[in-house]
């Protein structure tokens, strides 16, 4: 943390926020709260610079077109990779996921450029979108319980040796490269496919990056009833088929 409150970045929020992604930045903000810290959220629009000075960014998905200026700005900008050098964290979500890798195709069907910032690129699926409810296993070395979230893209992303795969799939696709991989990370940098928002259904994830940028390895404890109601009914409801 660069002094006393957790500055939290929320980028692009006027592109980059389908399927309630924002409530990602409400999560990581309360979950913080919880544990006495002073929070400092800011939310960049696409016009605004990027502070290279934040502890954690959060970024959301997108449908094409929003992506693709998305990805034009933030290449300009170029706040993003520098905050990265300075030690921040990035949580990324989908668009934002993709938008992180070395490039996706784009709504023009062009291969887009990305940041750069994770060993990943992504192409179209050539078949139906994946569209639906996930469970994954989380890399043991993050120590996650079952990751539960909904996924709704058409692009597939392959992880290059620089990454390490977030989580494997028991229900869904993921990546969708065939490997049964869901989301890649490396270091302080995390990309993945779910939504949900998928700090709200996993608010394990959002203590690890609290955690990460507090550099602690545990947090006070923190109630999270109405989190485990969340996931309880969202891991049955995948187990009768919904
Ligand atoms: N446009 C991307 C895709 O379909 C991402 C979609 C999303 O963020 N939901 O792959």
């Amino acid at each position: 943390m660069s002094d006393s409150s957790l500055r939290l970045v929320w980028v692009y929020p006027d592109l980059l926020s389908t399927y309630g992604d924002r409530g990602n930045a409400l999560v990581v903000e309360r979950r913080a709260r919880q544990r006495g810290l002073n929070v400092q959220r800011i939310d960049i629009r696409s016009d605004q610079p990027i502070p290279t000075s934040g502890d954690i960014y959060l970024i959301g998905g997108g449908e094409d077109r929003p992506q693709r200026l998305a990805a034009e700005r933030l290449r300009a900008d170029s706040g993003l990779p520098r905050a990265v050098d300075n030690g921040a964290i990035v949580f990324s979500v989908c668009a934002g996921y993709q938008i992180l890798g070395h490039e996706f195709i784009n709504d023009l069907g062009e291969r887009e450029p990305g940041l750069g910032l994770l060993d990943v690129w992504s192409t179209r699926g050539e078949g139906a979108r994946s569209v639906g409810d996930v469970l994954a296993e989380s890399d043991p070395v993050l120590g996650l319980p079952t990751l539960t979230g909904f996924e709704n893209h058409q692009g597939v992303t392959h992880l290059g040796q620089g990454v390490s795969p977030l989580a494997q799939v028991t229900v869904g696709n993921g990546n969708g490269d065939g490997s049964g991989t869901e989301g890649a990370w490396r270091d302080t940098v995390f990309g993945t496919y779910l939504h949900g928002p998928v700090l709200a259904r996993n608010p394990a994830v959002a203590d690890m990056l609290i955690k990460l940028a507090l550099d602690v390895n545990a947090l006070p404890a923190a109630d999270t009833t109405w989190y485990d109601a969340l996931r309880a009914e969202r891991i049955s409801a995948v187990g009768q088929g919904a």
